[in-house]
């Protein structure tokens, strides 16, 4: 009997997120086996080469194998990977630290605490907003308001805040309240006393489809939480590191939240590495001695990895020494003219996407199989495509992605 090929051993032995398994592990299903890239192209075992259209599930920044980053990562590798930040500190997290608070403005957020991935940064901001009431005189705010169609990750304290059914698993009652509301002005009409946060993704809601919220959205929600001394808990794990053409969408509204939640982008899209911003008002919320159970009793066994905050600074750094900032305008400018005529085109920076209006729900994951054919890489959300590469796509590469998908969509008939 022949060896079975590593594509047999994965049908066998192996269970993907998101992925409906009987499909995945039929005959005719061809897995696509990446082996290697380079900046925006990824190769998989057949030397194919494909552009990496959504920037590897919207966490790379600077492309994939940049030298400075290898560099970075292989010197840590050579003093330590990790150790435990439990009683324990290390150089590149206090460095990171330092830099994540100076990026944002106005000194307001002076405290960094890590995880390893957006769900446990929401966690963590949604158990200190909590905490924080409840041992600073206002336990009767236990109820977080969220947004219809939003999407905060996957752990059943992040879940229990989406409002996309096929995210929320099968219960909803994870010991807080959340309120589910629409808009601003049902916000606005809502009796506060018992409201400890909102939480929202400034700007554009991703995995409802690409949902762009009212320009000032984002200011008004600010102000109504200063008003009623709510937190603001901003969930920036998708728009933060330039995404949306500013190192952070709340920076688009001159906004700093009590709390500010970052992951995908945050290692280059290298490493599972995550942090929750917060403010000395929060930190100081939480002191007092061991006996009076006012610590926050909350982490994971790689938070703060060395390896991980390693590979986070040397891509601060790439932000700096390529002035990747610098160059979006021009790239944004160009994803949008080259994708404006398309049906349902809409784009929040380096974001554009796309609706096919058709009563065949698959489409979309159809198109994104032909794009495949034609070298592009992208993951649909129903029948909206959409085009989210690494920041440092050439404008080239923007023409050819664009490109593949209008002959994906014209294969499929969309
Ligand atoms: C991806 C995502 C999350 C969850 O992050 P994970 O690292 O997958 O747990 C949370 N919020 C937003 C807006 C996201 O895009």
């Amino acid at each position: 009997m022949n060896k079975p090929s590593l594509i047999d051993l994965d049908k066998r032995h192996l269970w993907h997120p998101f992925t409906p398994m009987r499909q995945w592990c039929a005959p005719e299903h061809e897995p696509l086996l990446l082996v290697n890239g380079q900046g925006c192209t990824l190769r998989d075992q057949h030397g194919k080469e494909y552009l990496d259209g959504n920037a590897s599930i919207w966490t790379n920044i600077h492309g994939h194998c940049h030298p400075v980053i290898n560099a970075v990562i292989i010197e840590q590798l050579g003093k330590v990977a990790h150790t435990s930040f439990l009683g324990f500190t290390h150089e590149p997290a206090i460095r990171l630290a330092k830099e994540l608070v100076d990026l944002l403005p106005g000194g307001k957020l002076t405290r960094a605490f890590f995880t390893d991935n957006g769900s446990t940064a929401i966690e963590s901001a949604v158990r200190m907003a909590l905490q924080y009431w409840k041992q600073n005189s206002r336990p009767e705010r236990d109820t977080l308001i969220a947004f219809d169609r939003a999407y905060h990750g996957d752990t059943l304290g992040a879940a229990s805040l989406g409002g996309i059914p096929l995210f929320k698993g099968s219960g909803n009652d994870f010991g807080y309240r959340v309120l589910s509301v629409s808009s601003l002005d049902e916000v606005a009409a809502l009796d506060a006393s018992r409201i400890a946060a909102v939480v929202i993704e400034p700007l554009i809601q991703g995995a409802a489809g690409m949902r762009l919220w009212p320009q000032d959205m984002l200011k008004s929600l600010d102000a109504w939480c200063a008003a009623q001394d709510v937190f603001l808990i901003l969930d920036e794990v998708m728009t933060g590191f330039g995404r949306t053409g500013k190192m952070f969408a709340c920076e688009h509204a001159g906004v700093v939240p009590d709390f500010l939640c970052l992951a995908k982008g945050l290692t280059g899209g290298y490493l599972p590495l995550a942090v929750t911003l917060t403010t000395e008002r929060v930190f100081e919320g939480f002191l007092g001695e061991p006996g009076e159970g006012r610590t926050f009793f909350y982490g994971h066994s790689y938070a703060g990895s060395q390896l991980g905050c390693a590979a986070a600074l040397a891509s601060l750094r790439v932000f700096r020494d390529e002035r990747v900032l610098e160059q979006l305008p021009e790239k944004i400018a160009h994803l949008g003219g080259l994708m404006a005529d398309l049906p349902g085109f809409r784009q929040c920076g380096m974001i554009a996407a796309m609706t096919i209006d058709s009563p065949d729900l698959r489409l979309g994951v159809k198109v994104c199989l032909a794009a495949r054919r034609h070298g592009l890489l992208t993951r649909p959300i129903g029948n909206t495509l959409v085009l989210m590469p690494p920041l440092c796509v050439t404008l080239d590469e923007i023409g050819r992605m664009v490109s593949a998908l209008r002959a994906a969509l014209a294969n499929v008939g969309a």
